[in-house]
């Protein structure tokens, strides 16, 4: 529903229903390119603001601590059924409430503190979550990493012989930035070489995976996470999948260990997301999103920006802004002017640091789920270029903002 029509925050609280419709206006009007946001539909909107939220129901569906469950374990049951059905897993825990604590809770399950662990570097694509030292990962374990090459890519024989010299408790493979096919099955069998854990965190990947365009670690994995409102296109979330053998270690990680009392509210507006996954729409969108994103990089390729790994397989690349003799923090502030929403983000070997890193990461899920196609992706690579290469122009920023702007009017948001 769209803002404007909520009768009681408006009464109640202009305060924070006008911070409320402002964003929904900024959304509106400017193209998002930050590769790990998305627009949920109407549904899985209202799904979340439901009365759901009034409860509490800590445990599992046939096992809580309170009363008054039926409903809810209606809802928890169809949502682990969705999962299993989308991503073919033995095992479904729906209750984690974001990444970060889904994979401290796959870590509680599988590790001891101190225990070691491979995982990407988080200057070459991994995610904080996976060994960075300001995270509770990087405190609480001791992460030892494999990178990406000079071209880009993950190299297996290298990943091989880091794993066989490190000895780690569990390999993580699983990317924020990283634009190339991962092999799942390579890692499964250097994990085996050495008795190690595989744990695929694939936060930004579900929605390519479940839509059928990518490969899936699930086949081969002991456990997979992934947040639920990335390419998934769900509310805020997150869920873990493992194999039966290790249902009951993850449960107990989650709760009690993790978490207590799930967010029932939010649990149901995943099984909506999980519902419209299943569709055989959500495979076009899937589909669309890595044909825009190739489009997206090979036009900035002709236009002489640098891309990490020169493409990509998925919904995302890393444009190196050094070829532009811009840093990738007036990149994307000169972009932020010009209504075009993206991230600066270290590029692998980056000189740079990381609050001013070289390079910007972009990714199409959200424009794609707007409706938008080749003709739209390349004027928004005709705009980047424009408003890189006169990042200090304020008229011309301000003169591709009204042309974003125009473009947006023709491809709302769902629901607006
Ligand atoms: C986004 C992301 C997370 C964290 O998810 P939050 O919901 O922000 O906590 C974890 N791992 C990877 C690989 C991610 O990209």
């Amino acid at each position: 529903m769209p803002t404007s029509q909520f009768q009681h925050l408006k009464m109640t609280d202009s305060e924070i229903f006008e911070a409320i419709l402002k964003e929904e206006k900024r959304q509106s009007d400017e193209l998002e390119l930050i590769a790990s946001e998305n627009y949920v539909s109407p549904a899985v909107l209202e799904a979340m603001g439901t009365i759901l939220t009034n409860k509490y129901s800590e445990g599992y569906p046939g096992k809580r601590y309170y009363a008054g469950q039926e409903n809810i374990d209606t809802v928890e049951n169809i949502a682990i059924d969705r999962v299993k059905k989308l991503f073919n897993c033995e095992h479904a825990n729906i209750q984690a409430l974001s990444g970060s604590p889904a994979n401290a809770a796959v870590y509680m399950a599988f590790l001891k503190p101190g225990d070691r662990v491979l995982g990407l570097s988080l200057d070459h694509g991994g995610h904080l979550s996976h060994g960075h030292p300001v995270n509770f990962s990087g405190m609480l374990y001791q992460f030892v990493r494999y990178g990406v090459e000079a071209n880009g890519y993950i190299d297996m024989d290298k990943v091989r012989e880091i794993a066989i010299k490190e000895r780690p408790k569990m390999i993580v493979a699983g990317f924020s930035a990283y634009s190339r096919n991962m092999d799942w099955k390579r890692f499964k069998e250097i994990a085996d070489e050495i008795g190690a854990f595989t744990f695929a965190d694939i936060a930004h990947i579900a929605g390519l995976i479940a839509g059928g365009q990518l490969d899936s670690p699930v086949p081969f994995f002991d456990v997979i996470s992934t947040t639920t409102h990335k390419t998934l296109r769900g509310p805020r979330g997150a869920i873990i999948m493992c194999k039966n053998k290790y249902a009951k270690n993850i449960d107990k990680a989650i709760f009690p260990g993790m978490q207590g009392g799930p967010h029932d509210h939010i649990n149901a507006a995943k099984a909506v997301a999980f519902k419209e996954a299943l569709q055989p729409e959500f495979k076009t969108y899937a589909a669309q999103i890595i044909k825009n994103a190739k489009i997206l990089a090979s036009e900035l390729i002709n236009f002489g920006f640098k891309i990490v790994s020169d493409g990509t397989d998925n919904h995302l690349m890393l444009v190196d802004m050094s070829s532009k003799g811009r840093s990738g923090k007036e990149a994307e502030i000169a972009l932020e002017k010009a209504g075009i929403s993206c991230n600066k983000n270290m590029v692998p070997f980056d000189t740079r640091s990381p609050m001013d890193p070289s390079g910007i990461r972009l990714g199409t899920p959200a424009v794609t789920t707007r409706g938008m196609k080749e003709t739209e992706i390349k004027l928004i690579a005709g705009w980047i270029r424009d408003a890189v290469e006169h990042a200090d122009d304020l008229s011309k920023l301000q003169s591709i903002k009204n042309e974003v702007k125009t473009l947006c009017v023709s491809f709302p948001i769902p629901g607006l």
